[in-house]
């Protein structure tokens, strides 16, 4: 299997095979391999030409999703070794093993904490966002721990906010995202990866300021991808602003 062979987790190649797709598009056997995490320390930072329809939408999600899942993983290892560990030495000692702490129902109100997802896409239409999220959502059906959330204009607020809890991957507008930073239902310190989609018509829908205050709320991230149908210069100047030197290009 092709995307196998790319190094992707089990859990998405069975996903991408369950839905169909037996063969990388030309963009995904182009941006894969450069997006995911290889020895080197840091992540590379993409700059990919890409038209609607040629796959580009599994060519950001399949990498992003491959590095959260690989970073919940190694966590979830490390809280269950601390666990035995607590439980080995409390037996060593005589004691009755402590009891694991349950879970807390995330959509109680009591219980309520803001979002801090780990990988952020930003669309510059709900159509797009929703269509994108849909795709991820497919995507995840094998990975257990990973949620995907959706924010877009025009959804009941508080329904919104319940499926946010939790999320791993939010697919948002960039306007109703910075409403939900602002009122604290969302903190974005947190987020590794940054997909900003379709960025060409991002600067056409006059996203500009909103997408620099996204870039500065999210300065800790690891890697940025970039998304265009076009190298217009506008985008290149983008992308030297939000990129290491302006991200490897894929044509
Ligand atoms: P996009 O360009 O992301 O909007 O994708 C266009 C369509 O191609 C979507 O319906 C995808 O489900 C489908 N698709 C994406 N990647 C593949 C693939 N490797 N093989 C077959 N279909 C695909």
């Amino acid at each position: 299997n092709a995307f196998a062979a790319m190094g992707l987790a089990p859990e998405l190649v069975q996903a991408v095979t369950d839905m169909g797709f037996t063969d990388p598009t030309a963009v995904q056997a182009r941006a894969i391999p450069l997006a995911l995490p290889t020895d080197a320390k840091n992540l590379a930072d993409l700059m990919v030409s890409s038209q609607t329809g040629s796959g580009k939408t599994a060519a950001f999600l399949l990498p992003v999703l491959h590095t959260l899942l690989t970073v919940q993983q190694k966590a979830f290892e490390q809280e269950k070794a601390d666990w035995d560990a607590k439980v080995a030495e409390a037996l060593e000692r005589g004691e009755p093993a402590p009891k694991r702490p349950r879970r807390k129902d995330p959509t109680s109100s009591r219980n309520f904490k803001p979002a801090v997802p780990g990988a952020l896409i930003l669309c510059p239409t709900r159509e797009l966002a929703q269509q994108v999220a849909a795709d991820a959502i497919d995507l995840v059906r094998h990975c257990r721990g990973l949620r995907v959330a959706n924010i877009v204009g025009g959804m009941p607020y508080q329904l919104q906010i319940a499926k946010l809890q939790n999320a791993d991957l939010v697919v948002a507008t960039p306007g109703r995202l910075l409403d939900l930073q602002r009122s604290g239902q969302i903190k974005l310190d947190e987020v590794r990866f940054l997909v900003v989609d379709e960025a060409d018509r991002m600067l056409d829908l006059g996203f500009s300021d909103d997408l620099e205050e996204v870039n500065n709320l999210t300065a800790q991230r690891q890697q940025t991808m970039m998304f265009s149908a076009t190298f217009a210069p506008r985008i290149q100047q983008l992308a030297m602003r939000v990129m290491h030197d302006g991200g490897a290009r894929v044509q």
